[in-house]
């Protein structure tokens, strides 16, 4: 065998079917309960210096159509991230462990590690106005952190990464912190006269660390317990419930990643029993000003609408924006898009330039 394969990485995942000096061939593990498979991280380690050619088996992930347009992230020095050329076949992606590489990681998405949270988190801690609150614990024990900037009467919460897989809204998060910590910027300055802002960046800690997609350490998929969210199975959605209770909510956005899409768009609440004009005007305003902020964002594409009444109540977005009667959306952000160059460079940007939207609610 040319290259030996493990998962020892933040949110590794991955399962090795064969491997001959041809190719080695990997596949991807599904979620606990089984319901999803797409998330994959692995390292690649040369045993000859000759690499080797890399076939993911992608027969058994729940969306192998969103993999025909898109390209691997690699790591070849354990810091930089880049997209590398990947063929697709019937049923594989197929890239190369280039030769003099000795160590390579691949993933789904350029991962984000625990080190970068934990020096995002300092410089938090040290900006004015901001502070680093735990609302909860999570499966496995972790401390369940927001990022809370005090501010004006109205209040603003910002949930990423629910579905942990989803690691480009991480990114997002990332760089919409950066710049609600900045008071020098007009617009932050706006903002935060207005309101107070609340974001989680990984409200699915357990799922990132254990390389799930979709789940929780049990299996839960979060976006779908917020109607009955129990204290054993789901403690995540139950302290954010509860904060949420506590601060009150006049804009809430849920941040997530479609693996089907190149460009970004938004799921709005219309479907809840209380939804009605003015929230439908504030929605508008959003998505006004995100398509003017962003290039990335495409207003026409979108989810069926749900009918009148029918929303799905147990995603955080309708659950949330029904019971406080404020304008919620679920923001879903691309996996590929590897042509228009989406990386987690961008993802950060587009955080940053999505604080636009956030202001365009709250400035009536
Ligand atoms: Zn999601």
């Amino acid at each position: 065998m040319a290259v030996e394969i493990d998962d020892e990485l933040f949110g590794g995942n991955i399962t090795v079917i064969d491997s001959d000096v041809d190719a080695v061939v990997v596949a991807p593990e599904p979620d606990p309960e089984g319901d999803f498979c797409q998330w994959f991280a692995f390292r690649s380690r040369d045993v000859d210096g000759d690499g080797a050619t890399v076939r993911l088996d992608t027969s058994g992930t729940s969306w192998p159509e969103a993999l025909d347009d898109y390209a691997v992230f690699a790591s070849f020095d354990g810091r930089a991230w880049e997209r590398i050329e990947t063929d697709r076949d019937d049923e594989a992606l197929v890239f190369e462990h280039p030769s003099g590489v000795e160590l390579a990681e691949f993933a789904l998405w350029e991962p984000y590690t625990p080190a970068r949270r934990r020096r995002l988190a300092a410089r938090m801690r040290r900006a004015r106005g901001a502070q680093v609150v735990t609302l909860g614990r999570t499966v496995d024990g972790s401390d369940l952190d927001a990022v809370h900037f005090a501010g004006g009467e109205r209040r603003v919460w910002i949930v990423a990464r629910q579905h942990p897989g989803e690691v480009m809204a991480e990114w997002y998060a990332d760089g919409l912190l950066e710049r609600l910590a900045d008071l020098r910027d007009p617009a932050v300055k706006a903002l935060r006269a207005l309101a107070s802002v609340t974001v989680v960046s990984c409200a699915n800690l357990d799922g990132s660390a254990r390389g799930h997609h979709r789940v929780n350490a049990l299996g839960v998929d979060m976006n779908r317990a917020w109607l009955d969210a129990d204290e054993s199975r789901c403690p995540e959605v139950v302290a954010m419930r509860a904060a949420l209770e506590q601060s009150s909510v006049d804009l809430f956005v849920d941040v997530h990643g479609d693996e089907r899409t190149a460009r970004a768009f938004v799921a709005r609440s219309e479907g809840n029993p209380s939804y009605d004009d003015r929230l439908a005007a504030l929605e508008d305003r959003f998505v006004e000003a995100l398509a003017e902020a962003c290039d990335e964002f495409d207003r026409e594409s979108g989810y069926p609408i749900d009918a009148p009444g029918e929303a799905d109540l147990r995603t955080a977005a309708n659950f949330v924006g029904e019971r406080f009667d404020c304008p919620s959306l679920t923001l879903e952000l691309p996996f590929n898009g590897a042509k228009s160059g989406w990386t987690s460079t961008v993802a950060r940007s587009f955080g940053a330039r999505s604080l636009a939207a956030v202001l365009a609610v709250l400035d009536e």
